[in-house]
């Protein structure tokens, strides 16, 4: 597990925990203990609040209009792109790119710069734990153009073989597009340093931070990637609204992914010409709300700080490894050096989809599947893992109440 700063004296879990309505309820009769934020992460007062008055008091569209409220809802929109640019360090605001999620942030940039870049006989690297959204899109662009999808071999710890990543970057690799942090096994990646070995050849690089960005400081101009993309639904904030980050000679370079309202400079039926970037990348109207609910999101999680929040998570992941580690039966897949809180877990004689049933009765909420990630699974030897994934709103008491429940799921079927 990596080394984390230390956490600041302030940080009072259970004053943050007041900020999240759901975390208060009951499942089952058990009070929720919610360990699914590597799914989706739980929503604070601040951010619910925040969409709320738009939708009943500010409510207008973006950009289109010059009636006071356009105007107002515009400024609040364009306010959480330059909220998002500070969180990553990007140098420039129109380097951010609002898409749905990080799902349609890689289709872009596997659409715009794929369909433009990659041809017959290019190859794509790609990481043996991506999740599908980084691994289904570059298929389909490598049947599209006759290219050919490589990947990343992982040691049995889920850390990938840097030796053997060197090997794959040749003259025809396109771009790398590897996970910041694996959301099936937890594996924080040397993204930096794979970066660098990229770039020494020429090769572009996207970085899927969608596990990352919610949970640790990013800044994207020192690890120099050439895009990043996140969902704002793991960060605190609502669903349906993602960022793709991405060096501005690049972004230019791309072709648009959408055609048609903003994201035009003129048309004519012969002709049409492009807005600048971000806007070539934002076709039709936006998901305004959930875009300003974004920027809440954000606030909310810079004022506890990302790196009280890696410092807190961290300290849940070593406990949580620690309590299921003692438990006969249990066997943690993904014990990389370098972890985010993500622990998947199977137990032995058990399917991973009845732990997810008997410890929702007990008002634990894991995720029991593939998690996205059937190669990672495959690797493993397993179909599927139950995985608890936690936030900075979490307890140690949740990891002892996680504990508790496997320990009576393993005596139910003993
Ligand atoms: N990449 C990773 C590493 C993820 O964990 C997820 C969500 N589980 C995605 C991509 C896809 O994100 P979304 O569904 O929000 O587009």
């Amino acid at each position: 597990m990596s080394a984390q700063t230390a956490l600041a004296p302030t940080f009072d879990v259970e004053k943050i925990r007041a900020d999240f309505p759901t975390l208060a309820r009951e499942v089952n009769g058990k009070p929720l203990v919610y360990l699914d934020s590597a799914a989706t992460s739980q929503k604070p007062h601040a951010v619910i609040d925040r969409m709320t008055k738009f939708y009943s008091e500010e409510y207008s569209t973006v950009r289109r209009s010059i009636h006071l409220l356009s105007a107002k809802a515009t400024q609040a929109y364009e306010g959480t792109r330059r909220l998002v640019a500070k969180l990553l360090n990007a140098p420039e605001t129109r380097q951010i790119i609002f898409t749905k999620g990080t799902t349609e942030g890689i289709n872009l940039v596997a659409h715009g710069f794929g369909r433009k870049f990659v041809g017959e006989g290019d190859e794509i690297v790609v990481s043996a734990t991506e999740h599908h959204a980084n691994i289904v899109p570059w298929q389909m662009l490598c049947n599209e153009k006759g290219a050919k999808l490589r990947v990343i071999p992982v040691n049995d710890a889920g850390e990938l073989i840097l030796e053997e990543y060197e090997k794959l970057l040749n003259e025809r690799t396109k771009i790398v597009a590897v996970g910041h942090v694996s959301n099936a096994i937890g594996t924080i990646h040397p993204v930096k340093e794979m970066i660098a070995l990229a770039h020494a050849k020429g090769i572009r690089f996207l970085v899927d931070g969608a596990q990352a960005a919610p949970h640790m400081n990013v800044d994207v101009q020192d690890l120099d990637c050439d895009f990043y993309v996140f969902s704002g639904h793991k960060a605190c904030g609502p669903t349906g609204i993602g960022i793709l980050y991405g060096k501005v000679d690049i972004l230019e370079a791309m072709d648009p992914f959408l055609g048609g309202g903003d994201m035009i400079e003129s048309v004519t039926f012969e002709k049409t010409t492009y807005a600048p970037i971000p806007h070539k990348f934002e076709a039709g109207t936006p998901a305004i709300a959930d875009v300003i609910g974004l920027g809440t999101a954000i606030e909310y999680l810079q004022g506890i700080g990302l790196e009280n929040i890696a410092a807190w998570e961290h300290e849940l992941l070593e406990y949580g490894t620690k309590v299921l580690s003692e438990i006969p039966g249990v066997k943690i897949i993904g014990t990389a050096k370098h972890k985010a809180a993500i622990i998947s877990f199977t137990i032995e004689g058990i399917h991973p989809h009845d732990i997810g049933t008997l410890l929702d009765n007990e008002g634990v909420a894991v995720r029991a599947g593939h998690h996205c990630a059937q190669p990672v699974m495959a690797r493993y030897g397993v179909p599927a893992t139950a995985r608890a994934s936690f936030a900075f709103y979490n307890t140690k008491a949740e990891i002892d109440a996680l504990g508790q429940a496997i320990r009576k799921t393993i005596e139910v079927f003993a």
